[in-house]
């Protein structure tokens, strides 16, 4: 098939093909990878500006036997494409529960401690995040309380009283709600507030720009935050790369920080590790 720009179209087809040829790979590698433990949850520690480990977030990570790590960006859409996506969150949330005994067997945590399990728009919306959650942690004996769920503002452009439905069953059994890369998506500022939501987290972008020099991501920054203390929400900053970040951030209101500053995803042996030397 050609078109007016000479063979570009069959260019584009094949092009096409091999991307599909390579989903379908990838596709039948995360089946294998699920059998083969090559998937499993890494830990970022969240902390307060004088250091004190208040959670971590989970993320994904999955180590291929021949192509190595791949990032999650790459697999969570296929995942959830071909209804895999349970599966991966079932291994992430088995390992949260892990770490979170683990702690609390060494006396390193105190009741507020949490876990933050990212949801994608996909996994927010199935009639089964509920029970399959529960399931989990009830499992591991582990209260709600201590899972923070992120979720993107992309919900709040769902139906909304859907969204507020699925929101408030998972409030009332204890969960926590978190909003990812706050700032980036759209949110409408006026229903913000009739969601439940614990807290909002400053999508790094916003703190990459920040320099020395530069720091015209701080209006941003600093009106986040006023909503945030206006609605009862606390902040986390995430993306903190540098010391320069850090003291730009430092006494504006920031309730937690996350980032390579601190330290970068760990697995659960070297998070474990990390919690018990810095706290
Ligand atoms: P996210 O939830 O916005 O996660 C933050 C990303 O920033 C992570 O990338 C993290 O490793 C990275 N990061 C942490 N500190 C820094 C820093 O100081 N600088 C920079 N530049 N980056 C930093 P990662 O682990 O590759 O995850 C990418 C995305 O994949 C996540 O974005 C999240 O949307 C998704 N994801 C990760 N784990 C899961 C999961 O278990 N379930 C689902 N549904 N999605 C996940
Ligand atoms: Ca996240
Ligand atoms: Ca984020
Ligand atoms: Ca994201």
């Amino acid at each position: 098939a050609k078109n007016k720009n000479g063979n570009s179209y069959s260019f584009f087809e094949e092009q096409f093909q091999t991307l599909l040829g390579k989903q379908t790979e990838l596709e039948s590698d995360i089946i294998k990878a699920i059998d083969n433990d090559e998937i499993v949850a890494y830990f970022q520690p969240q902390i307060t500006f004088d250091g004190n480990i208040k959670s971590c977030e989970a993320l994904i990570r999955w180590f291929h036997p021949t192509k190595g790590l791949i990032t999650p960006d790459i697999f969570i859409p296929i995942a959830e494409q071909f209804g895999l996506i349970q599966k991966l969150q079932n291994i992430v949330l088995k390992d949260i529960c892990m770490l979170i005994n683990k702690l609390a067997s060494l006396n390193l945590i105190n009741e507020t401690y949490s876990v933050a399990l990212n949801i994608s728009q996909y996994q927010f919306v199935a009639d089964n995040l509920k029970s399959n959650i529960l399931s989990i942690i009830n499992e591991f004996h582990i209260p709600p309380s201590r899972i923070k769920l992120e979720i993107t503002e992309s919900m709040f452009s769902q139906d909304l009283g859907q969204t507020i439905q699925q929101m408030q069953t998972l409030v009332s059994e204890g969960f926590i709600f978190s909003i990812d890369d706050f700032g980036t998506g759209y949110s409408c500022l006026s229903t913000l507030q009739t969601y439940p939501i614990s807290e909002l987290k400053i999508d790094k972008t916003f703190v990459n720009n920040l320099t020395q020099k530069n720091i015209t991501a701080l209006p941003i920054i600093e009106t986040i935050i006023n909503l945030a203390s206006n609605l009862n929400m606390s902040v986390v900053a995430e993306g903190i790369e540098t010391k320069e970040q850090f003291e730009a951030l430092k006494d504006k209101g920031v309730d937690t920080i996350q980032g390579y500053y601190i330290a970068k995803p760990m697995s659960a042996e070297d998070y474990l590790i990390w919690h018990s030397q810095n706290s």
